[in-house]
């Protein structure tokens, strides 16, 4: 069998552990999950009555272009709904602006600690990856990125740059003026290069001065955004992403994509969870509780919180993060280890319901005086 290195060096996407594994390996009955930004609510009561109706027309292919949907969506964000494609979770998207927008041998740049599905795709099509450290406040660094695209030896070779925002696994974000600032010098020309925010968690966020992305587009030519449903609508599970681009981006995606990628039950129910504005609005005030609640909580423990935009927290444990990690497995509590991001002291915590989230603390508090602090 003749496989690319590249393939060959690729380390498998690890998932958060799933509960029912956690509890066969340890024999628990009750186990919590705050390790896949999951929706704690899980989704409205609408989108399952929509699925159930579609069930009667499950033997039809799905609408290959999504027509209902992008228009949904194209109503929401007030986007012409021929500027929105649909994949199988944002995640096909990224893989397909690579494989599109980039020569093998070319690269993207991101950040360190930046969602790692950008880097995945990059290495499974031979493209390579640049990456700027995280500032100490673990932000993305654009300056830093700036200067890449200006006097890095490859810098020609630089075809996409994703900034996820706000940044998974950091829950940090990007200040409206410094992206402005960015997209002056690198968001007006697409033949050489362009930027793609990744705005999976846009809904959660309550900082004035975080971007909408969308809302820059008609300034910035060569600004692509992505967002998904698997977040604040709950949607993990049917997988859906929309990519919102111009039209002349979105025709290569339409002509690599999968002709069925999206499928029928998939857009029913996120036509009905676009409709459901009481239902997101409560995700939204709950996070926003029990994220002000978890940084309270958090440091009460000894433990650094970095803030948060997103439906996460990022804390360090002053600890080997995985023996913290594996003791809280065993008390039934499952977090999300970042070592893989090189953050091998900290933890990612979802925010659950709040029983959920009390017990983790509750859980932790027990756990850490078991674990020496590194120096
Ligand atoms: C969760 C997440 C996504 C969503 O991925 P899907 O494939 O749409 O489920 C995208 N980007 C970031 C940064 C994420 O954390």
């Amino acid at each position: 069998m003749k496989v690319s290195p590249s393939i060959q060096n690729l380390v498998p996407y690890q998932p958060g552990k799933p509960i029912s594994e956690v509890q066969r390996e340890y024999g628990l009955s009750r186990v919590i999950k705050l390790a896949s930004n999951e929706n704690p609510l899980g989704v409205s009561p609408k989108v399952k009555a929509a699925m159930e109706q579609a069930m009667a027309e499950i033997h039809r292919y799905p609408d290959p272009g999504c027509f209902e949907l992008r228009q949904a969506l194209a109503s929401y964000w007030k986007v012409p709904a021929d500027q929105i494609a649909i994949g199988n979770g944002s995640n096909e998207l990224i893989d397909l602006l690579v494989r599109i927008f980039c020569e093998p041998g070319e690269a993207i740049l991101t950040s360190q600690s930046a969602f790692v599905a950008y880097a995945v795709c990059a290495q499974a099509a031979r493209v390579r990856v640049l990456k700027t450290p995280l500032t100490p406040s673990f932000g993305m660094d654009l300056g830093a990125m700036a200067k890449v695209l200006r006097e890095h030896p490859a810098k020609e070779d630089v075809r996409l740059v994703f900034l996820p925002n706000p940044n998974n696994p950091t829950g940090t974000y990007i200040k409206r003026s410094d992206l402005e600032e960015f997209l002056q010098e690198f968001g007006k020309d697409p033949d050489r290069l362009m930027v793609v925010m990744d705005e999976a968690y846009t809904e959660f966020v309550t900082a004035k001065d975080c971007p909408n992305a969308l809302e820059l587009r008609s300034r910035f030519p060569a600004l692509l955004v992505l967002r998904t449903l698997s977040k604040v609508y709950g949607l993990a599970g049917l997988r859906l992403g929309a990519l919102v681009a111009p039209v002349g981006v979105l025709d290569f995606i339409h002509r690599v994509r999968n002709p069925f990628n999206v499928n029928s039950l998939a857009q029913a129910a996120a036509i009905a969870a676009l409709k459901d504005l009481d239902f997101l609005n409560s995700v939204v005030l709950l996070n926003t509780q029990e994220l002000q609640k978890s940084y309270i909580e958090l440091e009460k423990l000894g433990l650094s919180v970095v803030p948060s935009q997103a439906n996460f927290v990022l804390f360090d444990t002053h600890r080997d993060a995985m023996r913290v990690f594996e003791e809280l497995l065993r008390r039934g509590v499952i977090l999300r280890p970042v070592g893989n991001y090189g953050l091998p002291r900290h933890l990612r915590m979802s925010m659950g319901l709040p029983e959920e989230n009390a017990e983790a603390y509750r859980v932790l508090a027990e756990v850490l005086p078991t674990i020496p602090k590194n120096p």
